[in-house]
Formats: C-alpha cells, structure tokens, sequence
C-alpha cells in the first residue's frame, strides 16, 4: 500500500526546509524515508538530506502508469554523486504498484514483465541497491502456481540485462495478507526467495505494518522476539536488507494496510526501539513510508525514528557493540 499523501498542503521538502548549513544530525543506522522525484530523480536526494536522512527510497517512474519515464544518463550521473556528497545509502527503488508478477490474465502478465524488465534496467543504471516490490496476487490460481509463476516472469524479466554484475536486488516485501496476495507470511517470502536465488540477487524488505496486520505481534516484548526468531528461521535476519518502518491503522490480524506515522498507531513506539536497538537487524536499511497529512510529517516521523536509537546495539547477550 503507497502512503497517503496530503493534497491540500505544500509538501515539498525543496520548499520547506531551506538546505542546512551543516549537514543535519544522523545515527549510526541507516534511515530514510520514501522520496519524491519530483523535478527530477536527483532531487530526491537533496529532499532525503534536507530531511537528515542516510538512505533513501524513490519510485524511478510514476507507481501508477505503465508507461516508463526515461532517465537520461546525466540525471543517473547526478544522482550518484549526490549520494556519495550525502552519504546516502542504499538507494532503494520501489516498483511499480500495477506489477503484479503471479496473475493468470495473459495480458496483464506481460505488461508486468515488461514493467518489471524497464525496473530492473532503471534500478541498474542508477546503481541502486534493492528493487523493493510486492509478490502480487494468485487469484484465479493456487499459491503455488503464483509462486512459481513469479519466479519465472522475474527469471524472463530479468534476462540478459547483466544484473548480476550489478548491486541491485530484487528484493521480496512481504504483505499484508489479503485474500489471494503472496507474501502475507514469512514463509511465503522465504518461499518465493528460494525459487528467485537461483536466477537473481534476492533480499528480503520487511514491512512492520504489513507485519503487524498479517497477525504477528510485534507489541509485546515476547511477541517481537517469537516475531524475529520466525523470520530467522524463514526468511533469515540477515538477509533483510531494508526494514519498511511504518506503525498501523488498523489491529494485528486485521490484513487492513493503511499505514500510520510512526508512534500513533496500533504498534506504538516502544517496537521501534526495540527493532532499531538490535544488533541482529543493524546490517540493513530503516525506511518510513508513513503518511503526509501536515506539512513536514517527514521530517517529524524521520525524527521519531531517529529519537529512538540508541548510540550502541545491544547484543543478544545483552552486551554492547558498534
Ligand atoms: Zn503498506
Ligand atoms: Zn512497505
């Protein structure tokens, strides 16, 4: 589910936050937030260091058309640079919403190959690290039919385009859960994972919200460590390279994604500390994909990411380290 954006208001970072002095404070993680292109993919990443961000995530083309934008080859130049000038990393692209990489209809399938081809080729030539995007929707078959129709439109998709030599990753979020939709689980995303490896570069993006409403409880202290031993033993903490930081609307088990800022909905704070203070998920990125309803929401939920790290990961023995 996109994050909802407030049309009423100015929302442009470029317009809000003039470009700091100094550069603005950051933690030992990597957090970001899901950024506009507007005027230009670069933009995205002067919109990410105003915001004090070290990561980012874009949309390389417009989430709800078919029809790709180009990137010239100086809007890649640039975005490199800046991401090195910034410190930004990873970048993560988000796919397209209208993919959907599991249906039946022959039509709708192609044009998903197609889209996903002209994601993996944007995601490349902008040295991006994940190309995030969701398993789609068997209905009209069975789960398993999904998954290994997935599996194969990724393996076409992606052929001859050199991703290997690339850093990109084609990268698993898990959803939801609604009725037909692939990936509700963990173990529907370890599934689809291990068909992919064989052809691809896969990671895992684990969306709290998602989470939080397929039914696993992240609330309660013992919920959160049950939570993150299922995802070890399936997907494997490690290879969840990107943590889509957002609290939720609706109540665990509710399959109802409508994302909330970080904080004010049913997950509440305290599990994004915890997930944030532990070692085992330091390796990856935190990006919030949470709504804009005011004016420098972004800023405020980058903030309450950001007001809950602690400087030092505890271990799981309850030791310290970097
Ligand atoms: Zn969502
Ligand atoms: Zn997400």
């Amino acid at each position: 589910m996109p994050r909802a954006v407030s049309k009423k208001a100015e929302t442009d970072i470029l317009k809000l936050i003039p470009a700091p002095r100094k550069p603005p404070a950051r933690t030992r993680l990597r957090i970001g937030i899901h950024t506009s292109t507007a005027g230009g993919v670069e933009n995205a990443a002067e919109r990410a260091y105003r915001l004090g961000c070290n990561a980012l995530q874009v949309f390389s083309s417009s989430p709800r058309q078919w029809k790709p934008t180009e990137l010239g080859r100086s809007q890649c130049e640039i975005m490199t640079s800046l991401r090195a000038k910034y410190d930004l990393s990873p970048l993560v692209i988000h796919a397209n919403y209208l993919i959907n990489m599991a249906g039946v209809t022959p039509e709708f399938h192609r044009k998903s190959v197609e889209a996903f081809r002209a994601e993996v080729q944007r995601g490349i030539a902008l040295c991006a690290d994940f190309l995030v995007f969701h398993p789609g929707s068997f209905r009209g078959g069975t789960r398993e039919e999904g998954l290994t129709r997935a599996a194969e439109a990724i393996d076409e998709a992606v052929d001859g385009l050199g991703i290997d030599s690339s850093n990109l990753k084609i990268t698993v979020e898990n959803t939801a859960g609604a009725k037909y939709s692939l990936g509700g689980s963990f173990e529907q995303v370890a599934e689809l994972m291990e068909r992919l490896r064989k052809h691809v570069p896969v990671a895992a993006c684990i969306d709290t919200c998602h989470t939080h409403v397929a039914g696993y409880d992240i609330t309660t202290r013992e919920g959160f460590e049950e939570t993150l031993q299922k995802l070890d033993a399936t997907v494997g903490i490690k290879n969840v390279g990107v943590w889509h930081c957002n609290d939720a609307k609706a109540a665990c088990g509710s399959k109802l994604d409508r994302h909330q800022h970080i904080g004010q909905g049913t997950i509440g704070l305290e599990p994004f500390r915890w997930l944030l203070n532990d070692a085992r998920v330091a390796h990856a990125a935190f990006i919030a994909e949470t709504p804009i309803d005011e004016p420098l929401d972004d800023l405020r939920n980058i903030d309450a990411l950001k007001s809950v790290v602690k400087r030092k990961a505890k271990t799981q023995h309850g030791g310290t380290e970097d």
